[in-house]
């Protein structure tokens, strides 16, 4: 047997929470099936009836891990979850989170999305005292920094534990009484709250308060730890201040359209004019824009309205692909990207086609996806990419290759054009992007754009990351 990966960034975990519904776990469910993009490796759901912990987990997707038995088998009115893609770790089920312990303070449960850069130093200086890790994640860090701390709440206790990790963290938590979230100070990840009837929420994205009829209220701001519990909603800000460094690739392509992230607008807005903005800095004559689906459609569609080149649908994607396909061991030809994509000679043929895809990461997808187009007749092929050339891995809790992989990082444009056999490639600027997404751009991490990195390496860091090349 032979497995297709898909050659695009990993999606990253999605963490949900919920606190003060008798429905706490179903509504789980819902928020994490409304999450699915951001993780489809394994998913769990830890409930609480004030008393005792209930926990369910399982590899896969989320609509066939939890059954009408297996939330039968989740009582209580809070309820976190989360979803899982490993940025850290291996795949297993040991490693799908929520993580949860019982020790002194009680029980405690710990959802993640993000990554930390100094976990195998915390790591290794926590087994030196005696620490016993369960799982290989960098999140377990975070509850025996928590168990090992000296502070007398369990609140100080987790303030203690988080103001120690560095890198990205959305976070939360499940106590006996409370839900707590967590946003590290820069802000890479988005972290929403909402509210339902008498409940209060918490989610990577907000679509996952729209499916359940839940009202957005507010992001949880960087370096912002929210208490939820029967007294309402209470607000720290107990973390070091420092510039913000959200996630401009969220925009791109990570986060659904349909959500709002970072307080702004709903994302398919930002990726919409992300295309506009590529249009203007890179016009070519064409007779049709098409998206490669189904991220790129916003940005083809911002580019063929900022164009006036008429918009159309050249590939269709299959949608009930997973994350990998198994070909037949037996297989009567190599299946490719046509086992995601399919082109359509009618639109195609004699056409000259700009195509639209939102990033281009080692670049035998696009190499591909050119071929395929150029297979079904059309005339030229212009390469429109609505980011700029990713140059460098991300080290905040998306699955990027190494830098080598990187064609980006080894490929000047006009190289990148030649391998992927297009007639023309323009990617957007990076002013380009930071114009289009909102607020201040100085708001944004680009590091895997620039190499302009929010947070400073230790050498050692570096030498684990593979960042640091020593002199022979
Ligand atoms: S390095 Fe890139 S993908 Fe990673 S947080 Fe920064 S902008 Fe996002």
């Amino acid at each position: 047997m032979r497995l297709i990966t898909p050659d695009k960034f990993h999606d990253e975990c999605a963490v949900f929470g919920i606190c003060g519904h008798r429905e706490a776990a179903n509504l789980t469910y819902l928020g994490l099936y409304a999450l699915q993009h951001r993780g489809q490796e394994g998913s769990g759901i830890v409930s609480s009836n004030g008393e005792d912990f209930f926990h369910e987990k399982g590899m896969g997707l989320v609509a066939d891990i939890y059954t009408k038995p297996v939330l039968k088998r989740l009582p209580g009115q809070m309820a976190i979850g989360h979803n899982r893609y490993s940025t850290a770790g291996e795949s297993s089920l040991k490693n799908v989170q929520p993580l949860i312990v019982n020790f002194a303070f009680g029980n405690l449960a710990l959802a993640h999305n993000g990554n930390l850069i100094n976990a195998s130093m915390l790591r290794s200086e926590l087994e030196a005292y005696g620490a016993i890790f369960q799982s290989t994640t960098d999140s377990e860090v975070i509850i025996h920094l928590i168990a090992h701390s000296r502070a007398e709440t369990l609140l100080a206790r987790v303030i203690d534990a988080l103001s120690q990790v560095r890198g990205a963290f959305s976070v939360v938590l499940l106590t006996d009484d409370s839900l707590i979230a967590a946003r590290d100070p820069y802000g890479f990840r988005p972290l929403s709250l909402g509210h339902l009837k008498d409940s209060w929420i918490v989610a990577s994205e907000t679509c996952a308060f729209d499916l359940i009829g839940a009202e957005y209220v507010r992001e949880i701001k960087p370096g912002e730890l929210v208490v939820l519990n029967s007294e309402g909603v209470t607000s720290y800000s107990p973390f070091a201040k420092t510039r913000s460094a959200m996630c401009v690739f969220e925009y791109v392509y990570f986060s659904r359209p349909d959500s709002k992230i970072f307080g702004g607008k709903a994302v398919y807005l930002t990726r919409k004019e992300l295309g506009r903005q590529l249009a203007r800095e890179a016009w070519v004559d064409a007779d049709i824009v098409i998206p490669v689906p189904d991220s790129g459609v916003p940005a083809a569609m911002g580019y063929a309205e900022g164009s006036g080149i008429p918009f159309e649908t050249g590939l269709i994607r299959n949608h009930y692909v997973g994350r990998t396909f198994i070909e037949p061991e037996q297989s009567i030809r190599h299946f490719g990207v046509k086992i995601k994509l399919n082109a359509i000679p009618e639109v195609l043929e004699g056409k000259r086609v700009v195509v639209v895809d939102d990033s281009i990461v080692r670049g035998t997808t696009s190499r591909k996806i050119v071929k395929m187009i150029r297979q079904a007749g059309a005339r030229e092929i212009h390469m429109r990419i609505s980011s700029p050339s990713i140059v460098s891995p991300c080290f905040y809790g998306i699955d990027t290759p190494t830098r080598k992989e990187l064609i980006g990082s080894s490929h000047t444009i006009q190289e990148t054009r030649k391998y992927i056999t297009a007639d023309s490639l323009a990617y957007l600027s990076l002013d380009g992007m930071l114009k289009a997404a909102p607020g201040a751009p100085d708001h944004y991490c680009t590091a895997c754009f620039t190499e302009d990195y929010p947070i400073p390496f230790t050498k050692a860091e570096e030498m684990q990351l593979g960042l640091f090349e020593p002199s022979l």
